[in-house]
């Protein structure tokens, strides 16, 4: 099964889409990875989801993605006599380290991290910024806060802290344990970091994954942002994390935020990913709104890797129309006239690398003939990126002897790759392009493909060889 779609559709399991025939299902109207979301699910749970990726996986015969996406230090405050108390606007309302259950004058916040970190002018955001405080004094054991947007606080309610960098690291214990039991399954592709302030919590985070799944940042506080080239240089992929990022900065800014960060990981050449609310009101209905259809539309004509599913395939009514009418917005973006264009002109340069200036030479080629694929023969998927940087007409094929390879690069924008063993040389992976090209439908007798490779092989990041083939033809001799 080939798509023809370039850009990737991720989907949210959950209680709406956990069973066999849903994923299989969710699989054939367009979703290429998968994300299971561990603030919602148990290790048992998440082990079942992620054997019954795969065995959809082994009954369509094509790489599928698994994202495990962590948790992270999601703040909270405790727990209130009532259950809940009102905040009025102008009161003042203090956060200490009492464990006593609170009132309408203050309540306990379990991270005494914060209560350190907290300076007076600084904002407290509650329960997804319904509420919002501005600490007015500040000890160790309590801030006491002014009310600016008052309303109903109830038990274990979020607390966002957009002014204040946290002393904690992105794992907490939980991540640590959910991380264990997700490599522990040795069938994950990507693992997404959740609330990461500052390069060092990926490379935290990185030390215990060990390149056993790509690490995904996802882009959720404004911290994040100040410090944004180095964390997509440290990172496999990032997702625009629009849920908490519209929590944490003004909703307004959202927007612009999504452009800057496609447009560093598009020059970076690491696939970001557009999530939340892109079809929030497929939750409840069967058709998403005008406005909803043109924002997944802009993912698209930017040039995103992916367009993310959250609550509308984990728990709407609705999981397979949503993935379908994300695939089919994409299909229309994809052949409208303008694409091209809004596509290229944010083409990024080659860097100085030779897997840069193979993939930009392979670009060129493919298209001043005319070529009907770029393929890339790849063991660790670095070309395959690369080409995909780039965002050439012709369609990408990564040709891998590595099915971790292959299941990673289901997030690359219109990589569309092939499990393959491994070549003995040259004139084999030649010869196996061509013939992997006509049976994927690709390409047809006569037709001419590019291929890049590295020889050596087997040297990782040595693509250094480009070879023009006919289909069908007597490749070895023609050249
Ligand atoms: P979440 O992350 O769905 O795990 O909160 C995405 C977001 O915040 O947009
Ligand atoms: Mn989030």
């Amino acid at each position: 099964m080939r798509r023809l779609r370039r850009v990737k559709i991720l989907a949210t399991l959950g209680p709406s889409s956990s069973t066999p025939e849903m994923v299989e299902k969710l699989y054939r109207a367009g979703a290429d990875v998968f994300r299971i979301n561990m603030s919602h699910t148990s290790h048992d749970r998440m082990r079942e989801l992620v054997q019954t990726i795969r065995d959809v996986e082994d009954e369509v015969a094509r790489p599928i993605g698994i994202l495990i996406d962590l948790q992270g230090p999601k703040l909270r405050v405790g727990r209130f006599a009532e259950g809940a108390a009102m905040l009025k606007t102008g009161q003042t309302f203090t956060l200490d380290s009492d464990e006593t259950p609170g009132d309408e004058t203050r309540v306990h916040l379990p991270h005494p991290e914060i209560l350190e970190a907290l300076e007076p002018g600084h904002a407290l955001l509650l329960d997804d910024g319904k509420i919002r405080l501005v600490a007015r004094s500040c000890t160790p054991q309590a801030t006491v806060a002014e009310v600016v947007v008052g309303g109903r606080l109830s038990d274990r309610k979020g607390v966002s802290l957009p002014d204040t960098l946290i002393k904690t690291s992105a794992m907490t214990p939980k991540d640590h344990a959910d991380l264990e039991a997700a490599l522990a399954t040795n069938s994950v592709d990507w693992i997404a970091l959740s609330f990461v302030q500052r390069p060092e919590d990926i490379t935290e985070a990185k030390d215990i994954i060990k390149g056993q799944a790509g690490v995904m940042t996802k882009i959720e506080k404004p911290q994040a942002m100040t410090r944004l080239t180095e964390i997509v240089e440290l990172s496999d992929s990032v997702m625009v994390a629009r849920g908490d990022l519209g929590v944490e900065m003004p909703l307004e800014k959202v927007p612009g935020l999504q452009k800057q960060m496609t447009r560093a990981c598009r020059r970076a050449g690491k696939p970001v990913i557009i999530a939340t609310q892109m079809l929030e009101s497929m939750i409840a209905q069967p058709t998403p709104t005008r406005a909803e259809v043109s924002d997944v539309a802009t993912a698209v004509f930017e040039g995103a890797d992916a367009i993310m599913l959250s609550a509308e395939s984990a728990a709407g009514a609705y999981p397979v129309e949503a993935v379908a009418m994300m695939n089919s917005i994409a299909m229309n973006v994809e052949s409208d006239p303008y694409y091209r264009s809004i596509i290229d002109a944010q083409h990024a340069e080659p860097e100085a690398t030779g897997a840069d200036a193979i993939s930009a030479a392979a670009r060129q080629i493919a298209e001043t003939l005319d070529l009907a694929a770029i393929i890339c023969w790849t063991a660790y998927g670095t070309t395959a990126r690369r080409a995909a940087r780039e965002r050439p007409k012709q369609p990408i094929i990564a040709l891998t002897p590595s099915l971790e390879t292959s299941r990673r690069l289901a997030l690359a924008w219109g990589v569309h790759s092939v499990l393959t063993h491994d070549a003995h040389d040259l004139d084999d992976i030649v010869d196996r392009a061509c013939d992997i090209a006509k049976d994927q439908g690709i390409a047809d007798h006569g037709d001419r493909v590019i291929i890049s490779a590295g020889v050596p092989l087997r040297v990782p990041g040595a693509t250094n060889m480009l070879r023009i083939a006919y289909v069908d033809g007597d490749h070895v001799k023609r050249d």
